[in-house]
């Protein structure tokens, strides 16, 4: 242990705040023995990297190595594709399936093309509506004021 002010660990890996570091810059300063401390530190670290290089090519090999097993993806594609028969009706099978999801999303357009010309139907049906009220209202209107000023006139 350091008698440093602060941890030397979180200091080596500057971790502590700007006044905490110049304390400790302050103290190692005047300190041999968190001076030494701050070597190993120094030292250790260049130890787990240059330990760290070698190691990268193994956890690469073991990782490449997993993943050149047969994934059971690929076991169920061996096993069909081991067989002509297999093959013809996952072939078959996978075809079908593309021509359901393909008439399902047309009919699925279809449907949605249907409703969107009904709401575009009942929208003009509406317009249409409210200007006839419209064009009552104001002839209406008109009359109301025909007769109106006809009567004033009487
Ligand atoms: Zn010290």
């Amino acid at each position: 242990m350091s008698c440093s002010p602060f941890d030397l660990r979180d200091y080596f890996l500057k971790e502590l705040s700007e006044s905490e570091t110049r304390q400790v810059a302050n103290h190692t300063r005047t300190c041999s023995a968190c001076r030494e401390e701050l070597e190993r530190l120094r030292v250790t670290q260049q130890a787990l990297l240059s330990l760290g290089d070698e190691e990268v090519p193994q956890r690469l090999a073991f990782v490449s190595g997993r993943v050149f097993d047969p994934s059971p993806w690929e076991r169920v594609w061996s096993a069909i594709a081991g067989s002509r028969a297999r093959l013809g009706f996952a072939a078959a099978m996978a075809l079908s399936l593309v021509l359901v999801a393909f008439t399902m999303i047309r009919e699925t357009t279809l449907e949605q093309r249907i409703s969107q010309i009904q709401r575009d139907n009942l929208q003009v049906q509406q317009e249409l509506k409210r200007a006839a009220d419209s064009y009552d209202y104001s002839v209406r209107n008109e009359l109301l004021l025909e007769r109106s000023s006809y009567g004033e006139r009487q």
